[in-house]
């Protein structure tokens, strides 16, 4: 029998145990170890039974065994001291705050959008990097005091769990999540009755949202839930899944979760006096909607055009890019914006907007396609990418929105990402290096008198309790597979806690090549069953439900480990979440990761692994390029240049095979006297005391608030002060400089060295040009001179620029050094000048001398 409807009872917890509601709500917790030794305490097994999930534990521990605790002293005495923890801990003021009464200026509250956040294992509301990137930005917000509110959506199904099938095809399955079970709460009008957002939907129809609140630390995250009997059925469905649906779906996802999302914060400062943000941070394109939002509210609340409005919602916008690829940029059919945001149809979102100015937002190449990325670029001022390489690659593929510029001048910075410490690095790390729980692996004050052998003691209990859970999981995963425990005696020998141990885990898309290990079976056989160097590998992560090719590359893995003659030393574990991810990062020697460059934006998994005191062996990509010193870890050569990516993988994957065998394995296994490895200990203390504080997402918040948020919070005010007069200002201005740009000419170009003769490195040159500035003001523009190395073709790099003045004659002129030996060229051009530009790129207008 099933049941037709579920629900979910929360404990009634006594009076004097009323402290444990707000501790397990508050999701401090899951970076809290003394809270959590708090719930441990409640009923060991029990806490152990429900996976570590306070809210679980209360619901199912024995009602006999709250009502003695209500009357235990020392356990009251316990709760009320991590109950006065909690409470400093949201209200004392920290980095944020100090930063403000240092004088800057900083935004009242910053929103945060996401399609998925990852907090924790209880709220499986996340599918991979992005969303445990976005749950670590909102940590690491709390732990700094900064004012965001996070914003996405809540979904019935979370992301699917993996199990294998007999023959090691995934098998994907969508538990149905009641958000009354999960650590959230409803919000609510004063009267009681959910408060909802409501977004049109094209034929009038309205989608209706409630707004399920998780409390991360001081950050509320604002979720929204279409499952309402009121709602259409098909509306209904809106957030059913992540990831899950069509175009059509996940537009409509997409509408919510910005549209909705604005409106969401919107409400939920009112009726919680929250300061309204100031700055607007997208994480990735989903919730790019947001923009069109704004643009209503500024239409409507302070009667600005649409220019005027872009204006104003550029300068409080911040946009980070995650995708190294164009196939990998989310694009909708031209049509289908069309039916969401046309005129006749959802008249509330965008009133009295011409579509085509809402579609020309989107525009790209194909003119049957609306792009996110593009959007997102075009209602921010501020972008970036994740990290120094990905920074780079993203200022090449976006660089046809800002056409005639140098592809060093594309205006998209980075911000390399990183990992929330209190959440990464294992506990006892930490105790052993004496950190406090706000810095954990973010200093190591205390490293210096922690012997090696200590240190390796340690890395070998963490290495021990991996080895446990692999054995535990892996036998759970043979029982879905059909098989009986009475042939499952050998899971329990599998793995060896002497032996070297690999980890490779993330998500399964093509470009990771998970299979990359296996290019070689004969090698990779060699490397596990060495007999005096043996290593041992730990593959997981889950295949895109619609990816075939992903799930043919995990069954590949599976039947290579499922051979009798390796199976204890290589396995892979189903069903790969962050509570899996703890225990390999923590406990694996080795970090894996062997993406095809440049195409991993920047991974985090290895910075996680870091912290644990892992050491990388990684392709160059991502925040490895950046991060890699030749004594923290390996690089994997890559195979730059090789086209066939037949033979690239072949040279990259005997490359690996090389590392391992020739460096990795003998300096394992190289041991002192007193049986500790010295030389492999003086890399992981190196990886301890320099990634340690860089691979930080508290390093990444403060990176986004001085060199994001803050700058954002100044534009935003610069445009709104007045009733927008800066705002009305800029949109004259680029009015104005439309106009007139097409007639804008510079001729006559020419140079000549002072002093006569050769041009010298170092020496000087002066460069003249007549310049016709179509009606514009000299003080509308700057007139340069560019002047670097040219390649073959002619183009300019590594050039310096100096601003041209006007000379009586009537033309421009200016003195500039040469800066380099060799072939050099140099151009002349006018670029658009206006203080609350946020620099000489950001229009995408150029004028480049033609003669
Ligand atoms: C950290 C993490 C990821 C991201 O790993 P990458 O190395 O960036 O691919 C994905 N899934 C889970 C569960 C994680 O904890």
């Amino acid at each position: 029998m099933r049941a037709v409807h579920r629900f979910t009872v929360r404990a009634h917890l006594p009076e004097a145990l009323s402290a444990l509601g707000t501790l397990a709500t508050n999701l401090r917790w899951t970076w809290h170890p003394p809270t959590q030794d708090l719930f441990a305490s409640v009923d060991p097994e029990v806490w152990a039974a429900v996976g570590g999930d306070p809210l679980r534990l209360l619901a199912e521990v024995p009602a006999g065994r709250l009502s003695r605790l209500a009357k235990d002293e020392d356990f009251l005495a316990r709760t009320r001291a991590v109950d006065d923890d909690l409470r400093r801990y949201l209200t004392v003021p920290r980095w944020y705050q100090q930063r403000q009464d240092e004088g800057g200026l900083l935004p009242a509250s910053v929103a945060y959008f996401s399609m998925e956040f990852g907090v924790t294992e209880a709220l499986p509301n996340y599918s991979g990097g992005l969303g445990v990137l976005a749950g670590d930005h909102l940590k690491s917000a709390s732990d700094l005091g900064v004012p965001m509110i996070g914003v996405g959506l809540l979904y019935r199904s979370g992301y699917f769990r993996q199990a294998l099938s007999s023959e090691g095809w995934q098998v994907e399955h969508y538990p149905v999540l009641d958000p009354r079970g999960l650590p959230l709460e409803m919000l609510t009008e004063p009267s009681g009755e959910p408060l909802l957002v409501r977004v049109g939907m094209p034929a009038g129809r309205t989608l209706r949202a409630r707004i399920w609140k998780a409390q991360v630390g001081r950050v509320p995250l604002l979720l929204l839930d279409t499952d309402l009997p009121d709602n259409d059925d098909d509306l209904r469905g809106t957030t059913d899944r992540l990831y899950g649906g069509d175009a059509d779906h996940r537009i409509r996802q997409e509408i919510l979760a910005g549209v909705g999302g604005m409106r969401a914060v919107r409400a939920y400062c009112a009726l919680t006096g929250h300061p309204q943000p100031e700055v607007f941070h997208t994480n990735e394109g989903h919730a790019g909607f947001l923009g069109l939002e704004r643009i209503r509210e500024l239409h409507q609340d302070h009667g600005l055009q649409f220019d005027e409005a872009v204006v104003a919602v550029r300068a409080g916008t911040v946009f980070t890019t995650h995708t190294p690829v164009p196939a990998g940029i989310d694009r909708f059919p031209v049509d289908l914006v069309r039916h969401y945001f046309g005129e006749g149809t959802a008249r509330d979102l965008v009133p009295g907007v011409p579509t085509n100015r809402v579609l020309a937002l989107g525009a790209e190449d194909n003119p049957g396609m609306f792009n996110m990325a593009h959007m997102g670029l075009r209602l921010a001022q501020r972008a970036n990418g994740v990290s120094e390489l990905h920074g780079g690659v993203s200022r090449k593929m976006f660089r046809g929105l800002w056409p005639g510029f140098g592809t060093e001048e594309i205006p998209i910075g980075s911000v390399t990402n990183g990992v929330h410490g209190p959440t990464w690095s294992a506990r006892e790390l930490g105790k052993l290096l004496g950190e406090s729980e706000m810095d954990s692996g973010a200093g190591l004050r205390g490293m210096e008198p922690v012997s090696d052998s200590l240190l390796w003691e340690l890395r070998c209990s963490l290495r021990q309790r991996l080895v446990d859970e692999v054995r535990r999981r892996l036998r759970h995963a043979w029982r879905q597979r059909g098989a009986s425990d009475l042939e499952l005696g050998w899971c329990d020998s599998v793995f060896d806690p002497d032996v070297l141990t690999i980890g490779f885990a993330r998500r399964v898309p093509t470009y990771k090549r998970v299979t990359l290990m296996l290019r070689d079976t004969e090698r990779l056989r060699a490397l596990l069953l060495d007999a005096e160097r043996p290593v041992q590998v730990v593959v997981a992560g889950k295949s895109h439900p619609a990816d075939e090719g992903g799930k043919v590359m995990i069954q590949k893995i599976v039947q290579f480990a499922d051979q009798a003659d390796v199976r204890h030393r290589i396995v892979f574990l189903p069903d790969y979440d962050m509570s899996l991810a703890r225990y390999l990062v923590s406990g694996c020697d080795v970090w894996l990761n062997n993406p095809v460059r440049p195409l991993e934006a920047c991974g985090t998994s290895g910075m996680k692994a870091a912290l644990n005191g892992g050491l990388n062996l990684s392709v160059r990509d991502g925040w490895w390029d950046e991060m890699f010193d030749g004594h923290n870890g390996w690089a994997i050569p890559n195979a730059d240049g090789v086209t066939d990516p037949n033979r690239r993988d072949d040279l990259e994957a005997a490359a690996l095979y090389e590392l391992i065998s020739t460096q990795v394995a003998p300096t394992f296994y190289e041991r002192n006297t007193d049986g500790v490895p010295g030389k492999w200990m003086s890399m992981v203390r190196h990886t301890l005391a320099t990634l340690g504080p860089r691979v930080q997402s508290s390093r990444m918040v403060r990176e986004y608030v001085d060199h994001h948020y803050a700058p954002a919070a100044r534009s935003a005010k610069a445009v709104a002060t007045a009733d927008y007069q800066g705002a009305k200002e800029i949109a004259d201005y680029r009015a104005r400089l439309s106009a007139a740009w097409t007639w804008v000419k510079i001729s006559d170009t020419e140079m000549s060295v002072q002093g006569g003769g050769t041009p010298l490195l170092g020496g000087q040159v002066v460069v003249r040009a007549q310049v016709d500035l179509a009606g514009l003001d000299p003080s509308d523009v700057d007139v340069e001179v560019v002047v670097g190395r040219v390649d073959d073709s002619d183009v300019l790099h590594d050039f310096v620029r100096e601003s041209m003045h006007p000379t009586e004659a009537g033309g421009y002129e200016a003195t500039v050094t040469l800066p380099h030996a060799g072939p050099a060229g140099y151009t002349v051009r006018v670029l658009p000048k206006h203080p609350l530009l946020s620099g000489p790129a950001e229009l995408g207008k150029v004028v480049l001398a033609t003669s």
